[in-house]
């Protein structure tokens, strides 16, 4: 038994460990008294990082953070978040840590890199990733950060920047269960839905999931509403038949990829804001190596994975992955 001190909350560690997976899923039973507000760590103040990050102060924790862009950090420093170099020197100052990264090089780097996180670490540390990544390099940063007595979870969000604004994120928690309640506390400031999905790695599984899902779904939303546009049919007609019909999807009617059918999506602002298309073929990058490597035949995930790609050589990655319907408009003319 070891008590630890995580900010001013006294924590009770009572370990017991074991590792069951080829990655080390090791499980700790920990009792804590009541959180605090003490300052909370958080790295990669990008697109959704910030408005995050805000959620955090609004709710009366004290925000230190830190990104790669200094400049990145302006808004939040302005709104009183202390900011400081490295990930190191925020895990030198707080012992609960959100990190919101691109991919996974980045998560490695501001974790093991020569000035991340586990340079300076303390004991008890919770760190919470929420970036998009490959589960098994979630399982690895679990084990490195397990070594320095330190917790690692993953809690990659669905909604964009309109839900990490509102606080209306879902997360989905992968980690030890005793951990979650801690994690939650942090997590709900920022999100409407926080769901514990099982060992590290598994909210990962779960984002990766619904990504490829959601992929299959717009490039199937996007080419079904060409078609019928080809055949002659108003395509808000057709938006109208689908989403009463079996063919309705959150793609055909919640995001339709066709601008003039809906207000207030990417398609109707020329694609602009919403998921990127990079971001999108990275999620799917994920799926096919996961697929791979669990012997999981995925042949419209690789067919989706394929085509956002290509979209991303052709000028489109910037631009909302809904832009796939311009991408098939402008194919029919080669
Ligand atoms: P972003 O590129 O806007 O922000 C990432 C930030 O991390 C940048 O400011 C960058 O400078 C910083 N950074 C990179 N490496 C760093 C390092 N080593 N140390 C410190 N800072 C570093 O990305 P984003 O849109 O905020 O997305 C973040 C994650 O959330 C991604 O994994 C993405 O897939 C996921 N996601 C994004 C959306 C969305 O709509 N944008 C939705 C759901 C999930």
């Amino acid at each position: 038994m070891a008590a630890l001190f995580r900010g001013s909350r006294t924590v009770l560690f009572s370990w017991n460990k074991h590792v069951d997976s080829a990655f080390g899923n090791v499980s700790a039973l920990c009792t804590r008294t009541m959180a605090s507000k003490t300052p909370v760590g958080f790295i990669g103040l990008g697109n959704m990082g910030t408005p995050m990050a805000k959620n955090l102060l609004k709710n009366g924790y004290p925000v230190i953070c830190t990104d790669v862009f200094p400049e990145s950090c302006k808004e939040l420093q302005d709104i009183g978040a202390q900011v400081v170099d490295t990930p190191a020197d925020v895990a030198d100052k707080a012992d609960r840590i959100i990190t919101m990264l691109p991919s996974s090089p980045n998560v490695i780097d501001a974790y093991t890199g020569n000035s991340g996180i586990l340079k300076k670490v303390k004991k008890g540390t919770l760190l919470i990733d929420s970036s998009t990544i490959d589960p098994y390099v979630s399982k690895d940063m679990a084990v490195t950060a397990e070594k320095m007595g330190a917790v690692f979870m993953d809690a990659p969000v669905s909604g964009g920047v309109g839900a990490a604004s509102m606080a209306k994120l879902t997360f989905m928690v992968g980690g030890p269960e005793e951990e979650y309640t801690a994690a939650q506390e942090l997590l709900t400031c920022m999100g409407a839905n926080v769901v514990y999905c099982g060992q590290v790695g598994s909210g990962q599984a779960a984002k990766i999931c619904n990504n490829m899902l959601l992929a299959i779904g717009m490039i199937g939303t996007a080419e079904t509403m060409n078609l019928g546009i080809r055949l002659g049919l108003d395509p808000k007609l057709l938006a109208q038949v689908l989403n009463m019909s079996s063919g309705r999807c959150w793609s055909s009617d919640t995001y339709n990829p066709v601008p003039g059918v809906m207000e207030g999506v990417p398609s109707a602002n020329n694609y602009q804001g919403g998921f990127g298309t990079t971001l999108m073929a990275k999620d799917l990058g994920f799926a096919q190596s996961t697929a791979t490597s669990t012997r999981s035949p995925i042949p419209l995930g690789s067919l989706a994975h394929q085509i956002f790609r290509v979209m991303c050589s052709r000028g489109y990655a910037n631009k909302d992955f809904s832009s796939v319907f311009q991408f098939l408009r402008e194919e029919e003319g080669q």
